[in-house]
C-alpha cells in the first residue's frame, strides 16, 4: 500500500496493470476541504490523476466522491485546497474556461433531454464548441454502435446503459483530455456495466483520454482502473494501483463493501 490512513498527497500506484501513461499527473488535488454550511464533505483530500490513465476513487455512501468531483469541476467551492490541469491552477476557474482547459464532467444520474432524439441530444451537447465537425459525431457512434442504432429515438426510451453511453459521447464531443465519471455503474446490470467500462478503457488505451472515475462499485471499477484511491467520511484512507488495492481483503471488507 502506497499510503494508508491519512490524506496526505500520494502520487498514483506504483506499478501498473495497464494504460498508455506516462506517469505524469494531468490533474492534481492537494488539500481540497469543501463544506456544505457545518458538514464537511471532503477534509484535506489529495491525489493526482496522471495522463492515459484510470483513476477510480472510491468508497460508501457519503464517503464525499460526488463533492470530489462537483468541487474539481467547479460547481462547489472548495473552502480551502487547489486543483491543477496541466500544472495550471483552476481552483476558482470559470467552468467554461475549465472545459476549454479540457476536462469533462459526466455527473451522476445520466441527464438528457428526454424528448429529444440522441442525435439531437448529441447536437445540443456540443453547441457551446460553435461548429462540430459530422466526423466527430461519426466517432461518438463509432465508440458506441448501440446509440448509433437507437440515433433517431427519443432519448426517454433508452435503457439506463444506452443513457450512460449517450452521456458519456456528449461529453467527449467537448475533446476532453480528462473525463470525470460520477457513478456510471449505478443501477445497471453488471453486464452493462463490463461493457461500458470495456469502451472506457479503449478510450484511454487507443485515444490517450484520462479517466477519473467516482465509483460506490469499487470491485467493477478496479477491475478497470489503474489505480484506485479510497475516501472515507471526507478523507484519503489509501492509494495504490488498483491491483493492489483488490487483493487486499481486510481493505475491501473495511472500506469498499465486497
Ligand atoms: P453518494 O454515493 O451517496 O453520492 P458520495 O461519496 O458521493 O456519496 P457526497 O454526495 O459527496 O458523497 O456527500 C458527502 C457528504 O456531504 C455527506 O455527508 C452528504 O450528506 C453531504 N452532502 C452532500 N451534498 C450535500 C448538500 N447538497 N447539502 C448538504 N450536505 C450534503
Amino acid at each position: 500500500m502506497a499510503e494508508a490512513h491519512g490524506s496526505t498527497a500520494v502520487s498514483a500506484g506504483s506499478t501498473r496493470a495497464h494504460g498508455n501513461g506516462n506517469g505524469r499527473a494531468l490533474l492534481e488535488v492537494e488539500g481540497l476541504t469543501s463544506a456544505y454550511g457545518p458538514v464537511r464533505a471532503l477534509d484535506g483530500v489529495s491525489l493526482s490523476a496522471e495522463a492515459g490513465r484510470i483513476t477510480a476513487v472510491l468508497g460508501a455512501n457519503g464517503a464525499g466522491k460526488t463533492t470530489l468531483l462537483r468541487t474539481i469541476s467547479g460547481l462547489v467551492r472548495p473552502v480551502s485546497g487547489t486543483v491543477r490541469l496541466d500544472g495550471d491552477d483552476i481552483t476558482r476557474a470559470a467552468v467554461e474556461e475549465m472545459v476549454g482547459k479540457g476536462m469533462s464532467h459526466v455527473p451522476e444520474g445520466r441527464g438528457v433531454i428526454a424528448e429529444l432524439t440522441v442525435d439531437e441530444n448529441l447536437r445540443v451537447g456540443s453547441l457551446f464548441r460553435g461548429k462540430v465537425g459530422r466526423e466527430e459525431f461519426d466517432k461518438v457512434y463509432e465508440t458506441f454502435p448501440r446509440i448509433y442504432e437507437r440515433k433517431d429515438n427519443p432519448a426517454h426510451t433508452l435503457s439506463g446503459g444506452e443513457r450512460q453511453m449517450l452521456v458519456i459521447g456528449r461529453a467527449l464531443l467537448a475533446k476532453p483530455r480528462i473525463l470525470l465519471l460520477d457513478e456510471p455503474s449505478l443501477g445497471l446490470a453488471p453486464r452493462i456495466v463490463a461493457q461500458i467500462f470495456g469502451l472506457l478503457r479503449q478510450l484511454v488505451d487507443r485515444e490517450g483520454l484520462s479517466v477519473l472515475l467516482v465509483e460506490q462499485n469499487a470491485r467493477s471499477a478496479l477491475s478497470v482502473a489503474d489505480v484506485g484511491v479510497v475516501l472515507n467520511l471526507g478523507k484519503v484512507v489509501v492509494t495504490d494501483d488498483a491491483r493492489t488495492l483488490m487483493a487486499d481483503e481486510g481493505l475491501r471488507h473495511a472500506y469498499l463493501g465486497f
